[in-house]
Parts: structure tokens; sequence; C-alpha cells
């Protein structure tokens, strides 16, 4: 998802730029039957946005807003989060690399963007600078991801210690 990017592996935008549409295939495929399903999860989330191992909720994090505006259109972060961290798990179950699914995830995002709300290349540029100046929750010492994130991003980010560890 989406995230303290300063660090990020790859920048989003060059992220993009290396995707194919064979892999945007890979990920997209699942979506329809995950979408409804999924509990969203307000908390602290180093890298923005995930699912939990199960599946069954997306944790979004609170320093981000729920809708923002771009060209004058209502965005819906949350669908766009969840387009993008389903896709990105199904891309890399699927063998892509974090940042390769990262990529594919970032491409439909886009996709999404343009279709949905005829946003231009412009407007996407606004939308990622809106997740690159939402920092919190990596940058703040005491905040963790919950402990059933799915830790694929984290683990190819050398972030596993800001996942929260297991209570029980
Ligand atoms: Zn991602």
């Amino acid at each position: 998802m989406k995230p303290a990017r300063k660090t990020d592996p790859k920048p989003r935008s060059v992220a993009v730029a290396n995707t194919r549409a064979s892999d945007l295939d890979k990920g997209i495929a699942p979506l329809d039957a995950k979408m409804d399903d999924l509990e969203v999860v307000w908390t602290h989330v180093p890298l923005l946005a995930g699912i939990s191992k199960d599946l069954k909720k997306v944790y979004i994090d609170t320093s981000l807003d729920k809708v923002i505006t771009v060209q004058g259109k209502q965005i819906d972060v949350v669908k766009q989060l969840t387009v993008h961290e389903l896709t990105e798990y199904a891309a890399m179950q699927g063998g892509l690399s974090y940042a390769d699914a990262h990529g594919v995830a970032l491409t439909a995002e886009h996709a999404l963007l343009k279709t949905q709300y005829a946003i231009d290349e412009n407007g996407i540029a606004e939308y990622e600078a809106y997740f690159l100046s939402k920092e919190h929750s990596k940058d703040c010492e005491n905040c963790f991801a919950p402990a059933d994130i799915y830790p694929g991003p984290y683990e190819a980010s050398g972030m596993m210690g800001k996942i929260a560890k297991p209570t029980s």
C-alpha cells in the first residue's frame, strides 16, 4: 500500500513505468470476490495500508482521509487502497517480488482513477503527492502495524520490527 515512502524500495512512479499489462491481469482477477467482504480498520499502519493474513480486514493508517479531492473529483481512498492491497497480495502470491507487485498495484489504482474519475496524469501526480505527505506511522517510534497484517511488504522492506508482536 501505501506509506512513508521516502525509503520505499522503488519510487511509485518508477515502479509503474516498469509494470507490464500481463502483471496487471495476474493481480486483478481475485478482486471482485473479496472487495465487498473486507472489514475496514483504521489503525497505525507504517506502510499506510495492508490486509490481514486471513484477507478479512483491510488496515488503513489513521493519518489518511476517507475521501480526497483531486481535479474536482471525490476519490474514495479506502477503495483505492483496498484495490492496491488486494492486487499487491495476489501478485506476490503469484510469484512477483514486492517491488514489482507494488508497481502492479499502483497501476491498478491509477487505472481506477482514470476510468472511474476521469483523472489525468497531472491528477495522478497530485494523488501520489498526497500519500507522500502522509508519513505519520512510519516515522512514529511507537506505531506498529497489527500483528496479523500480511507481512510480505514489511519483510521486503526490512520493516518486520514495525509489526506488533502477537499478544497471545
Ligand atoms: Zn504497495
